[in-house]
């Protein structure tokens, strides 16, 4: 590859706030279409908007988890621009006093910062539906549904430091865990909740000017953004090849031709007519009001924490995926401490095999919770002291009441009591009964081992860890050399 690669995001996220963003109608747009609409959203004359408290808390969470630099002062200003599924023909979004500036997400597996340009409040328009085409232009006719029309809406805008399609999958992953851990929005990239616009250039290796950018649009799944980006990077590297210039332009993703097309060239923040929203008084947030705001530790924070602990990417995948899942894994961590047996490679294998099984078929009572049994039950299965296999079938009991683990288990026959002398008794019959064996292992031959632990391990019938087993019969053995 000739070229760097440099990618810029602009995401959007919706906040599941009660209410939307300038109105009393509800946020929630899975009902009837245009049921929960009002004289506000529907841009009706001599309505007026107000600002909903929720949204500005919402919004100050992930400034914070963003390490934003959140404004005391600023002020929402109309975008206009027509399209019908925007009923006052303008946007109510923020200009040149956004309420959070700056701003920076880590990217663990890169070992570097993304930082932010800002991040702002506006309101999002409704939903059009076409009928019999894909678009305006082509659909017989277009429905439209104004329920999403004024719902609160995050813009968060990157600076253009992002250097690969990786780098940008995590921002993007990581950004999107945020808001779900921060329980502000549903971040649905399939539903809209989350969605995402990337600008992309391609400049000579090393140079220091940055090439002529171009803005995909219509990106609603992690699979079609890494596409897309890989459909560009291809495209304009082979423009460049041939010394053809790169036209600054907006492009959407279609999924059918698995390629980039052109929509229109690209508008400038002056053709949008921005002028500060005469019917919304400036706002002023108070540091304290900001202070005041709690949140709790960041997915990348877990991240790098996870790192520290030797998990590996699908390990903290894994664990992040489910906050309700991380937040058991940190609790048992907490209660391990000082448990040489349990870590947290064996508590991630424990939630990823025995709990996930239980999880998925909905056996989990989350409130019942015993933490100290599942520690107990990790310990035991990593000192191979139980039956593990049988076991299992009791797991909802031992995960949920209150009980002496090792007690319960001896109740069931399920502990391993190893009687070192039938143990011994019925190696030495194994030896006797497989000189083979034994000449082969003697002879350097490691497999033979495996037999003879076989061997004794049926004899014993469960009664028996393996290592101790194996462990006898090496020594038996060794013993035979020095003789
Ligand atoms: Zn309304």
């Amino acid at each position: 590859m000739k070229y760097d690669i440099v990618i810029g995001l602009e995401v959007h996220i919706e906040l599941s706030t009660e209410k939307k963003l300038f109105c009393g109608c509800k946020n929630e747009f899975t009902h009837e279409p245009n049921k929960n609409v009002c004289p506000v959203c529907l841009g009706l004359p001599g309505s007026l908007p107000v600002i909903n408290e929720q949204a500005i808390e919402y919004f100050v969470k992930l400034a914070k988890a963003l390490e934003c630099e959140i404004s005391n002062f600023s002020k929402f200003d109309r975008k206009h621009y027509f399209y019908p599924d925007m009923p006052k023909n303008y946007q109510i979004s923020q200009y040149d006093l956004p309420l959070a500036k700056g701003g920076k997400l880590l990217l663990p597996n890169f070992n570097k910062y993304v930082f932010l340009k800002r991040i702002h409040l506006e309101e999002d328009t409704g939903k059009s539906i076409h009928i019999g085409g894909d678009n305006l232009k082509e659909a017989k006719y277009t429905l439209l549904n104004y329920n999403r029309a004024g719902v609160p809406l995050v813009e968060i805008v990157t600076e253009p430091v992002i250097y690969s399609v990786e780098e940008a999958i995590e921002f993007l992953e990581l950004l999107r865990l945020t808001a779900l851990y921060l329980g502000i929005s549903d971040v649905k990239m399939e539903e809209g909740s989350l969605r995402c616009d990337a600008n992309i250039s391609l400049k000579p290796k090393n140079s220091n000017q940055l090439g002529t950018k171009v803005e995909i649009k219509n990106i609603n799944s992690f699979k079609f953004l890494a596409k897309a980006l890989n459909y560009e990077i291809e495209r304009q590297s082979q423009l460049l090849d041939k010394g053809i210039e790169i036209i600054q332009e907006t492009r959407g993703w279609d999924e059918k031709t698995q390629s980039t097309y052109s929509m229109r060239t690209k508008e400038e923040a002056h053709d949008y007519r921005y002028f500060p929203e005469p019917d919304l008084l400036p706002l002023k947030i108070s540091q304290q009001y900001i202070q005041a705001i709690q949140i709790p530790l960041t997915p990348s924070q877990y991240y790098q924490k996870y790192i520290s602990l030797n998990l590996n990417e699908e390990e903290i995948m894994f664990l992040l995926e489910n906050q309700q899942i991380n937040n058991l894994f940190n609790n048992l961590l907490e209660y391990t401490k000082g448990n040489t047996n349990v870590n947290a490679k064996s508590i991630v294998k424990f939630l990823k095999t025995d709990f996930a099984y239980l999880y998925n078929n909905n056996q989990i009572k989350w409130e019942e919770i015993k933490i100290n049994n599942i520690i107990n039950y990790i310990s035991l299965v990593e000192n191979k002291s139980i039956d593990v296999l049988n076991t299992k079938k009791y797991l909802p009991e031992i995960l949920h009441k209150e009980m002496n683990l090792t007690e319960f288990l001896k109740s069931k026959n399920l502990i391993i009591e190893e009687d070192h002398n039938l143990i011994e008794k019925l190696i030495d019959e194994v030896i006797s009964r497989n000189p083979q064996a034994v000449e082969d292992y003697l002879n350097g031959k490691e497999k033979a081992l495996g037999f003879l632990v076989g061997q004794a391990m049926k004899e014993l019938k469960g009664k028996a860890k393996p290592n101790t087993v194996s462990e006898l019969i090496v020594n038996k053995l060794q013993a035979f050399i020095k003789n």
